[in-house]
């Protein structure tokens, strides 16, 4: 297993304290990485500063090309890079392997294609004698820092349209699931002039926080939670550095009565549980029609308890463990706390697994008010409360209630209402009749709490650059 950092175009070893990477699904050490010490964060972004002059200068072709090169070599190896995510994640294999993988190789293909697409809005003569444009020019040196749920395909969302742009990177993924970072190390060192992306693991107090600091980064990107993002806004002050934040979520799913019961309990059982629920977009707070609700919290119940959990190479094996026993703690402390509530009941699972693996059966909660914390704190887990509605003024404002503001979705046959309700749902994303879908050319990212960074899509090339204005006197 590879656990180098990649520091100047060299796989290096850390120098700095090291750490115990486990499998979630039995509790073992699968690996010990040595994190970064503070002088390697620091040769980490001067090497990304001196390589910068180079790379933004690199036309975009060539970029595109190193681009596709590096998404052509992630998916030739595929099995390898799935093996070690769901090693590292505890997730299925299956579900990396045909999920992950597939979606990874495809952002760095689009950013290698929007990459030559970008461009300036205007050239024209805004003063006689004189002609205006515009040019979108990368930002200089970017730190970029990962959270532990989506390991891979958060570095490409991170690195595909920081350097597609033109940009050089130095990224931290998760000190908990560092290795396939650390492997795309490996091909980023073959392909990439040395410098221009820099892969540095380590813990956010001891690694990410002089990362954030390093005079010399110009923008911090992070996706992960709301406080961690408070932080870093903090820190990124002193330098008045950009930041592209992506935090938490917890997302409102409205069924009306005219809802198809059928597609909404299969769409949730998967988008709600999708990752044993460790999702910033999970389809987790639902808000029911009266008429609806009873048959919903039966079916879904029905759903969630036929799901099947295990670890990552059982057959037919839909959900994982959670990441760590401190996270399944803090799951079960919410469903304890909600359990308590004389209104609500627990329709399914509510209790941890046996063995040693941090596992969490699939939860259902009925009869959740809006009031409760179960309704408005981000569990990450697999864990769906199921509130009842009166009307459509309720449900859009329960929805909109809350300090998250990344996804939503709206289940009815009546595109009209479907459409009215998407319009007033302050989320980022608004699904109509599913959930959880995304793609490469359309943005991800919040409203509220849950930042302002885009990352996918064209939205993400121009987060990671800024406009400029030149003027030609005639
Ligand atoms: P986290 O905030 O604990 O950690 C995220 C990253 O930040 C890690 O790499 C960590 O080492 C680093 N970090 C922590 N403190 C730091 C500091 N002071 N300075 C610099 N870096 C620091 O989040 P997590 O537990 O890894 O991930 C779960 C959270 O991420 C959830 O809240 C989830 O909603 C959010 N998330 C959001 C999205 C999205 O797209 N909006 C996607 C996935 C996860």
């Amino acid at each position: 297993m590879q656990k180098k950092l990649l520091i100047n175009g060299r796989l290096v070893a850390g120098q700095g304290q090291v750490e115990e990477i486990l499998d979630p699904a039995t509790a073992r050490v699968i690996a010990r990485v040595a994190e970064a010490s503070t002088g390697q964060v620091d040769t980490a972004v001067r090497a990304a500063e001196s390589a910068f002059a180079g790379w933004s200068q690199t036309p975009p072709k060539d970029r595109a090309t190193l681009l596709l090169k590096l998404a052509d070599r992630i998916e030739a190896d595929g099995a390898g890079f799935a093996g070690i995510e769901s090693l590292n994640c505890g997730k299925p294999l299956a579900a990396a392997l045909n999920d992950e993988i597939p979606a990874v190789a495809d952002v760095f293909r689009f950013f290698a294609g929007a990459a030559r697409t970008m461009h300036g809005a205007v050239a024209g003569e805004y003063l006689a004698g004189f002609t205006s444009m515009i040019r979108r020019d990368p930002i200089g040196v970017v730190a970029s820092i990962a959270p532990w749920n989506y390991p891979l395909m958060m570095a490409a969302w991170k690195l595909a349209p920081a350097l597609a742009a033109g940009n050089t990177v130095v990224l931290k993924p998760s000190e908990q699931t560092p290795l396939t970072a650390l492997k795309l190390a490996e091909l980023l060192a073959e392909l990439f002039p040395p410098g221009v992306v820099n892969v540095i693991a380590g813990r956010g107090e001891t690694v990410g926080a002089p990362l954030v600091g390093h005079p010399r980064v110009r923008m911090v990107s992070l996706t992960g939670d709301v406080t961690t993002g408070e932080k870093i806004l903090k820190a990124a002050s002193k330098g008045i550095k950009r930041t592209h934040l992506e935090l938490g979520g917890k997302a409102p799913v409205i069924v009306f009565d005219d809802a198809d019961l059928e597609s909404v309990v299969s769409g949730v059982r998967t988008f709600g549980f999708y990752n044993a629920g460790q999702d910033c977009t999970a389809a987790c707070r639902l808000y029911a029609g009266a008429k609806i609700f009873d048959r919903l919290v039966a079916d879904l119940s029905a759903a969630a308890s036929s799901i099947k959990v295990g670890r990552q190479e059982e057959s037919g094996v839909e959900m994982g463990p959670l990441i760590s026993a401190e996270q399944r703690s803090r799951v079960a402390g919410f469903v304890q706390r909600a359990a308590r509530l004389k209104h609500v009941e627990v329709t399914a699972g509510g209790r941890a697994g046996s063995g040693k693996g941090f596992f969490y059966e699939p939860t259902v909660i009925a009869g959740a008010r809006q009031a409760d914390e179960i309704v408005r704190r981000e569990v990450f887990g697999p864990v769906v409360s199921i509130t009842r509605f009166k009307d459509v003024d309720q449900a859009v404002s329960w929805a909109n209630d809350s300090e998250y503001g990344l996804a939503s979705s709206v289940w009815t046959q009546d595109v009209g209402r479907a459409m009215q309700v998407a319009s007033r749902l302050q989320y980022g994303c608004t699904w109509i009749n599913t959930h959880f879908m995304l793609v490469s050319e359309m943005p991800h990212g919040g409203l509220k709490r849950s930042g302002y960074g885009k990352d996918l899509s064209s939205y993400a090339l121009e987060d990671y650059t800024a406009v400029r204005h030149v003027m030609v006197k005639l």
